[in-house]
């Protein structure tokens, strides 16, 4: 693919385990085909060093269609990297002190190579003498919109697109502008829009910690286990589960005294504000909410 030809020049995919970017499907699934000798194909891809002692993610590239991801990078400066799946890659920006979801907060975003889609799913260690050295987190993702009439790649060769994003942490509408004055022609600004998801105190070191795994860049760095489950349930993958309509009612849980509170990384706990509960409940496009 001929726009990640910058993206595997700076790379050495023996040194790094960052993606290489060749197994890239361009629609649709990649079947793996069983090798002539009986092993898995697996066996037969080149060997990356050193190998990540976690694998993060099992999704395909063809699923990351419409994938936002923001990976917080210490590498020489620290630096977040916004990147927007678009036209089968990620198109990529290095943010120097990341996205912000307050309005007054232009943030500069200097575009860089555009990524292989799976790259979205890295996070972890590059050693020591690569390009971009340090830990990666991937310190948020989710799935975008573009706004306007115009697509995606006709808003960025005109140097303004407005999107919106739907992840852990970034939320609503958003615009990037490509400075005209811009010496590199590489500088743009991200600004978040004025929407209910502004948020005028917002302070980037509030929101830290990884979307995928729930640790920090020490952790990371460290190596140690993710605190949090890494792919979000799947309904087909629910041992049991079969298709039915949704239920008419559901008793909400209740809860119970105990003697002491516990700790458990599945469990969240939050202030108890009395008040009325309400069930919320869209089917058929149609939204409903009960007491
Ligand atoms: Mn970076």
């Amino acid at each position: 693919m001929a726009k990640l030809e910058e993206y595997k020049r700076k790379r050495r995919f023996d040194r790094t385990p960052e993606p290489s970017g060749e197994s890239e499907p361009v629609t649709g699934k990649v079947q793996d085909k069983p090798s002539p000798a009986g092993k898995p194909a697996a066996a037969g891809r080149r060997t990356r060093l050193p190998k990540p002692k976690l694998q993060l993610e099992v999704r395909s590239a063809a699923e990351h269609g419409n994938t936002f991801v923001v990976q917080k990078h210490r590498a020489t400066r620290l630096h977040y990297d916004f990147r927007l799946a678009i036209d089968g890659t990620l198109k990529s920006w290095a943010v120097p002190k990341g996205p912000s979801q307050s309005h007054a907060d232009k943030r500069l975003a200097v575009q860089t190579e555009d990524h292989p889609l799976d790259y979205a799913n890295f996070e972890g260690k590059i050693p020591e003498g690569n390009y971009g050295a340090g830990t990666v987190m991937i310190w948020d993702r989710g799935t975008f919109h573009v706004e306007g009439n115009l697509d995606a790649l006709k808003q960025l060769e005109k140097g303004e697109i407005k999107f919106s994003l739907n992840g852990e942490k970034l939320r609503g509408s958003f615009v990037l502008v490509k400075l005209k004055q811009s010496e590199k022609g590489n500088e743009w600004l991200m600004i978040k829009h004025k929407d209910s998801a502004e948020d005028s105190s917002w302070n980037i070191d509030e929101h830290d910690g990884s979307a995928l795994t729930g640790r920090t860049l020490e952790e990371i760095k460290e190596e140690l286990p993710p605190k949090r489950p890494l792919i979000p349930i799947r309904p087909e993958e629910l041992q049991g589960a079969h298709r039915s309509s949704i239920p008419s009612k559901i008793e909400p849980m209740l809860a119970t005294l105990s003697d002491r509170p516990f700790s458990d990384p599945n469990w969240l706990f939050e202030i108890k504000w009395d008040g009325v509960r309400a069930m919320a409940r869209i089917e058929n496009g149609a939204l409903a909410v009960r007491s």
